[in-house]
């Protein structure tokens, strides 16, 4: 008789967006002339760069001509898209990082989701606290995370590393070793959902804790184009002995805008071995046993995206998110709320009004403001009492929207 993976039956349902959605359609439809803005979106809204949709058009035409027709590619990604990416995000920062350390994939969420394929269900794993929150279910799928009490929020065998306001929402390496370590720690700069950055010393403290104690990194950097400030690593590797000890994971979707066309890639660096095992082999194996590879013309799209043009353009939509996610900001700051984020990262993170709780400040700004934006207890514990607003938004409902939290009204 088959048996179900039960680890699946213990995870709480995907309530966060469920109940924002809900509770935006309730109000909307008691009140249907109301006019309901979303800052609450962690998707983009500007189209595809001329240069990537040029890109597409072009791979379309090869795909229709017999002579240039590709069927299935190699898994691990183009060497094309491989060489493009180990030249221009690595190399040119001073980074060595080789194309066949470098997986193309179809979404950062699948590779920081399917990582723990090639480790053990009885390592221990430690994630921030508020976090995205794919690292945990994925490794409550794997059996990693024990049980989940639903009056704590917390699944007890997990390791939670808060962000406060006393670390600034960059939560330093746990006191914690020998038997007590964790094994595998997730790490997400800069973050979602609080916007906030790790210096070189506070990645070198992360990178100097994992090899001490023998972890792995699992960095995710997929807001990594986000980084304004000159001073903040860009990657993991710029930190020495990085590569003996971290994965890194990066996405065309915040970028570019690849969230409907879908294409990322991961660093898994020869020189990171576990046991005395690679982990770039093991990767390799899951990677080109379980995907067949991303799409061809995607990976040409993905590809464009480091031509002189894609660049620039891509530099402008980046650019363009950012001055909402600044405007939201200083329009917070304005209005007398305390705030994180939104310099280098398209997500302001901001302490609710009057102490209220995550979800009631959700419910005053929907009812009062009618503007939409995310409970930060919905990403962990850590995040009562905190609020997440995004620079995703059109400028124009950007605008709208904080002109009425700093009226205080509509
Ligand atoms: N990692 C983080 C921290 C994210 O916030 C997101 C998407 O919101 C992803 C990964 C997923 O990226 P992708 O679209 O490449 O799957």
């Amino acid at each position: 008789m088959a048996r179900i993976n039960e680890n699946y039956l213990k995870l709480p349902g995907s309530y966060l967006f469920s109940e924002v959605g809900k509770r935006r359609r309730a109000y909307i439809e008691a009140h249907p002339d109301a006019e309901v803005i979303s800052l609450g979106i962690g998707d983009v809204t500007l189209p595809l760069t001329p240069s990537a949709v040029a890109a597409l058009h072009r791979g379309a035409d090869e795909m229709g001509r017999a002579e240039t027709f590709r069927g299935y590619g190699p898994e691990q990604g183009y060497m094309f898209l491989r060489e493009a990416v180990a030249g221009t995000d690595f190399a040119a920062r001073g980074i060595g990082v080789e194309p066949d350390e470098i997986f193309i994939s179809d979404g950062a969420k699948s590779d920081t989701g399917n990582i723990g394929d090639i480790f053990d269900a009885a390592n221990k794993v430690a994630v921030c606290d508020p976090v995205y929150p794919v690292y945990v279910d994925t490794n409550a799928m794997a059996g990693r995370a024990g049980n989940y009490d639903s009056a704590t929020g917390r699944w007890d065998r997990l390791i939670y590393i808060p962000g406060t306001e006393a670390n600034g929402f960059v939560p330093g390496a746990p006191d914690l070793y020998g038997e007590s370590a964790p094994d595998m720690i997730y790490l997400c700069f800069p973050n979602n959902p609080t916007g906030t950055v790790a210096d070189r010393a506070g990645l070198k403290a992360w990178v100097d804790y994992a090899l001490r104690i023998g972890a792995v990194l699992l960095f995710d950097a997929a807001y990594e184009a986000y980084i304004t400030d000159p001073d903040i690593p860009h990657s993991i590797y710029e930190i020495p002995g990085a590569d003996e000890c971290a994965i890194e994971f990066r996405s065309f979707s915040k970028n570019a805008g690849f969230t409907g066309l879908r294409c990322s890639y991961t660093v898994v660096p020869k020189k990171l071995k576990v046991g005395g095992v690679s982990l770039n082999s093991l990767w390799n194996r899951r990677h080109s046993t379980k995907f067949n590879g991303t799409p061809y013309i995607v990976q040409l799209a993905a590809a464009s995206v480091y031509s002189p043009e894609g660049r620039e353009q891509t530099a402008a939509l980046v650019g363009a998110y950012l001055e909402n996610a600044g405007i939201i900001r200083r329009g917070l700051e304005e209005a007398g709320y305390k705030v994180w984020g939104g310099i280098n990262s398209p997500y302001v993170w901001l302490k609710t009004a009057d102490g209220m709780s995550s979800w009631d400040f959700f419910d005053y700004l929907l009812t009062e403001l009618n503007i939409v934006g995310t409970p930060g207890s919905g990403f962990g514990p850590a995040g009562e009492g905190y609020f997440r607003l995004t620079g995703f938004g059109s400028r124009e409902n950007t605008l709208r929207a904080v002109e009425r939290i700093r009226n205080g009204r509509i």
